[in-house]
């Protein structure tokens, strides 16, 4: 099947008249970002309403990556009431789950302070939900396909889906953020085709090769480690497991007794990243001395981070990405309680070890995969052997453009490029794609692979507030475009 798909008012046919032309906006990706962008553009209240194609192959719009899993020991890693679609309603998602019992039969998801840390699976819900009339009215359409590529024919971009079809688009908006995780190169080369190693955990039934008995070596040691490790004990896994990552950093867990957010990194930001370290570990002890944990203090410069981020230059962003992310991202990024329980079990039961140090070598033997261990700062390697090993290094955003043919072929044709931090796309400070050519003012980017801009763009509600800014440029830019056209 070949098919082009035009609005048929979109494009100037010879002959139409500029007042019958409706736009088309297409959003390739429909996690949480392509999600909240179509619902902000249906809300737009100035400017034409154009027509909104949101392309993601997955069942539902809404949960990409993160939300659309059924394993029960996936949870939110924030409490439910930090996580919100809706940017000026932060109980939106709280009071969602209360109107439909979304919890009910999961005792566990209310902690015993009262925060609620449900499944992410609810989460994904509650955002298809929210967009679900907006498709039964066909203001958002949801085509169920993965885009293959993308190519700019003159003021429009022609995108071809996997089904064969082509859809012209006034406006782009790459939403498609995390790309499948890298295995490290002597591991992939060794292991590919072993039936118990897992490269991407993230996919469905991932896991279930692993046998009850299996020794485990999971490589990577934050959130998808600990995912791995709390799905692996609620299946009653029983052999020994070893997590390994450079610095043998676990993601922490959230504080006892929380607290809202404290200190103030803007009236004087930091302009070094280590004036920066200097600065926090400073709110830090003040924030200490009056009883209250580092968390609150690491949520306030998270709140400010887009600010200060804006702030640093260039070289000092890339030195805080080379030497303080690791130490960020554990503190930042923090485990569910029941997930941090978990693993707080299996180390007492003497199932879990947590390593830092790196794999010096693998080799396979009648399945047994025979490791060599270098340990951090202990010049005597270690010998191990594993039935299984699991990669959880989280998503190669260093590797975007080469993640997908048609990331490719734009970075190919000057319309993308690697942000210089590394963290993902290029795009200005409108998440205007910039790459080799310059700017592209119809090729936006959203989420988390616009981060190298904005700095913190990871979790909710920096997510649905870019969302909604990007949703606002686009508005502006179709406007423009009607009033061009008068
Ligand atoms: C495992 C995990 C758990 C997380 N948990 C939390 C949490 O509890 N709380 C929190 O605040 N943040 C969490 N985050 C952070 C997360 O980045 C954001 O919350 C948010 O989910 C990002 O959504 P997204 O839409 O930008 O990206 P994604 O979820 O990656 O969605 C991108 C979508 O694009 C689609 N896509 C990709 N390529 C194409 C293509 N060529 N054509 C069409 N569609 C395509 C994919 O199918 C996918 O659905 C988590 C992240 C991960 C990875």
């Amino acid at each position: 099947m070949n098919q082009l798909i035009v609005n048929p008012t979109s494009l100037f046919a010879a002959g139409t008249e500029p007042a019958a032309r409706r736009p088309l906006v297409a959003i390739i990706g429909g996690g949480v970002s392509g999600a909240a962008t179509a619902f902000y553009l249906a809300q737009a209240k100035q400017g034409p309403i154009p027509e909104i194609v949101v392309f993601e192959p997955r069942d539902g719009i809404g949960r990409g990556l993160a939300y659309d899993t059924n394993e029960p020991a996936h949870r939110i890693n924030v409490p439910a009431a930090r996580m919100s679609l809706i940017t000026d309603q932060p109980e939106h998602f709280l009071r969602w789950i209360d109107d439909h019992a979304a919890t009910a039969g999961d005792a566990d998801a209310r902690r015993p302070d009262g925060n609620l840390f449900p499944r992410r699976s609810v989460f994904g819900d509650y955002v298809n939900a929210i967009l679900q009339p907006l498709i039964s009215r066909g203001t958002v359409q949801h085509r169920r396909t993965t885009v293959a590529h993308v190519l700019r024919e003159g003021q429009h971009w022609c995108i071809s889906d996997r089904d064969g079809a082509r859809t012209m688009a006034d406006i782009v908006v790459i939403a498609t953020s995390h790309p499948p995780p890298v295995a490290p190169g002597p591991l992939q080369a060794v292991l590919k085709g072993h039936p118990r190693f897992v490269p991407d955990p993230t996919k469905p039934g991932a896991l279930e090769a692993i046998r009850p008995s299996d020794r485990v070596l999971v490589v990577g040691n934050g959130l998808t480690s600990a995912d791995v490790i709390a799905s692996l004990g609620l299946k009653g896994h029983k052999g020994p497991i070893t997590a390994i990552s450079r610095r043998g950093l676990r993601s922490r867990g959230h504080a006892a007794c929380p607290h809202d957010p404290v200190g103030d990194f803007l009236t004087q930001p930091a302009l070094t990243a280590s004036q920066l370290l200097k600065t926090i570990r400073n709110a830090i002890r003040t924030a200490a001395s009056e009883g209250v944990s580092w968390h609150a203090v690491i949520d306030q410069v998270r709140a400010q981070g887009q600010g200060l981020w804006k702030m640093l230059p260039l070289a000092e962003q890339q030195r805080i990405v080379r030497h303080l992310r690791p130490y960020w991202d554990v503190h930042r990024f923090r485990v569910a309680p029941q997930v941090e329980a978990a693993l707080d079990e299996a180390i007492a039961q003497g199932l879990l070890e947590i390593l830092a140090g790196s794999i010096a070598s693998t080799r396979l033997e009648n399945q047994v995969i025979h490791c060599t261990l270098r340990l951090r700062r202990d010049p005597h390697p270690i010998e191990r052997n594993y039935d299984a090993v699991v990669v959880t290094t989280g998503p190669g955003h260093g590797r975007i453009l080469a993640s997908q043919p048609f990331l490719a072929e734009l970075s190919e044709s000057g319309y993308l490029e690697l942000d210089p931090t590394g963290l993902g796309l290029s795009c200005t400070r409108n998440s205007e794609a910039i790459g080799s050519i310059g700017v592209s003012p119809s090729l936006l980017i959203a989420g988390p692979l616009a981060r190298g801009t904005f700095g913190e763009l990871m979790g909710l509600p920096q997510v649905t507030e870019h969302a909604a800014f990007v949703a606002s440029i686009v508005s502006d830019r179709l406007q423009m475009d009607a009033l061009a056209t008068i």
